[in-house]
């Protein structure tokens, strides 16, 4: 049986993690006709200062497949999903954001282009639903000029929602980089690329951590 991992970095999410779990089970677990895969799903608290660890913490003690790290502060989704990355065991990995603006249904597309021979399967945004005007022109500028001066190309509104192989998944451990980007790596590594599409949402509750300052 394949394995996979999903792995969700998550700080200060006691908002979303409930809906989560309910469609992580619904969409993901439930749907897992005939046990054909092995699904272990590995949160990152990135040091929470709400009750997202005690949430998760109640479903690793329900469930076989739930499994957490937990971080001693707040060290950004970066290191949140380096950390995951570095612990999963499948033979894909998936991050995936925890407040389901990635729609968890896309998990399945994913598995179907990798069985039929991606190493990766980017997960691509069509629609910027909950984003303003210049939010949006910051990051085409953004894409615009990396992809002017980097010699390995950035795939346009790809985010860290993607599968990756665990051939890709080795190779991304083995770097020494500290500094991270992960979308960067992603693209660094090379393999055989595929993706997948969706609409952005809004997330389910609380609050983006990013703001203009850091994009
Ligand atoms: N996140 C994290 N550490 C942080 C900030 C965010 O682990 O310091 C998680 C967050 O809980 C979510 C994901 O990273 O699961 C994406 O964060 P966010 O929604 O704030 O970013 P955006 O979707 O606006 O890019
Ligand atoms: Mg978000």
């Amino acid at each position: 049986m394949k394995s996979i991992s999903l792995v969700v970095p998550v700080y200060n999410e006691e908002e979303s993690l409930p809906l989560f779990f309910t469609r992580l089970d619904d969409i993901i677990l439930k749907k897992n006709d005939a046990e054909k895969y092995d699904f272990e799903v590995l949160f990152i608290d990135d040091g929470s200062r709400d009750a997202s660890l005690a949430l998760i913490k109640a479903q690793a003690d329900a469930s076989d497949h739930i499994k957490y790290i937990s971080f001693s502060r707040n060290f950004g989704k970066e290191a949140a999903l380096s950390a995951g990355i570095r612990h999963a065991t499948g033979d894909a990995v998936i991050p995936i954001d925890a407040d389901l603006q990635h729609p968890l249904e896309l998990v399945w597309e994913m598995l179907d282009k990798w069985e039929r021979g991606a190493d990766m399967v980017v997960g691509v945004r069509d629609k910027r639903s909950d984003e303003g005007f210049l939010k949006k022109k910051i990051t085409k500028g953004f894409y615009k000029s990396i992809n002017k001066i980097s010699e390995i190309p950035l795939i346009e509104n790809a985010g860290d929602f993607r599968l990756l192989d665990k051939q890709v998944v080795s190779v991304i451990r083995e770097l020494p980089e500290n500094n991270l980007f992960m979308k960067g790596l992603f693209s660094w590594v090379g393999f055989k690329v595929d993706t997948v599409h969706f609409e952005d949402k809004p997330r389910q509750g609380g609050k983006t951590t990013w703001n203009y300052w850091k994009l």
